[in-house]
């Protein structure tokens, strides 16, 4: 069966950029307005000869309300199914409480989350994302979706994990 990886985070995190970076087209739909992924929405990838799918999910939040609970829902199905999670956060932020609260819902899958420093464009950037340890996730890679920066390594770490 082919591994299912689930790219999840707080809305405009930049989720979707990523996936699109990662199929190496725009197919998932990138928005400056967060919330517009309301579903799963599944893709086939392919890093280094290896097969994979691939969910771009809508902005995780603890205790959201309403339409954002039903989209936060969906996210917490897509972790619950997936081999491996791809917790997107902004190195140009670092942790937030959303962050820390994601932790436990991360956690409950039992599967591998990655964690990924998003919107690291340069090098001060990128070092920012060291920040991230604190997270008690891992390691964080910092990445530019926007750009490709660090979307290779990540990747490679991503294959090593599944
Ligand atoms: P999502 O809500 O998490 O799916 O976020 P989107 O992919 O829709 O992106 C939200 C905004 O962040 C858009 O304006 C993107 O162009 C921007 N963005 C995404 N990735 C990057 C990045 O690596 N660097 C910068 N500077 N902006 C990014
Ligand atoms: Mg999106």
């Amino acid at each position: 069966p082919v591994p299912v990886v689930a790219v999840v985070g707080r809305p405009n995190v930049g989720k979707s950029t990523l996936v699109n970076r990662i199929l190496g087209r725009r197919q998932a739909v990138v928005e400056n307005q967060p919330g517009v992924t309301r579903d799963r929405v599944a893709y086939d990838a392919t890093w280094a000869g290896r097969r994979f799918t691939i969910v771009d999910t809508g902005g995780w939040a603890p205790d959201a309300k309403d339409r954002a609970a039903a989209i936060a829902a969906q996210a917490e199905i897509a972790v619950a199914t997936a081999d491996l999670v791809l917790y997107v956060v902004e190195a140009t932020v670092g942790a937030t409480d959303v962050d820390d609260a994601a932790v436990p819902m991360l956690r409950r899958g039992g599967r591998p989350v990655l964690v990924v420093a998003n919107k690291a464009d340069n090098p001060a950037l990128e070092a920012e994302a060291s920040t991230l340890w604190s997270l008690g996730l891992g390691e964080p890679y910092p990445v530019s979706a926007l750009h490709g920066r660090g979307t290779g390594d990540m990747l490679d770490a991503l294959l090593d994990a599944l």
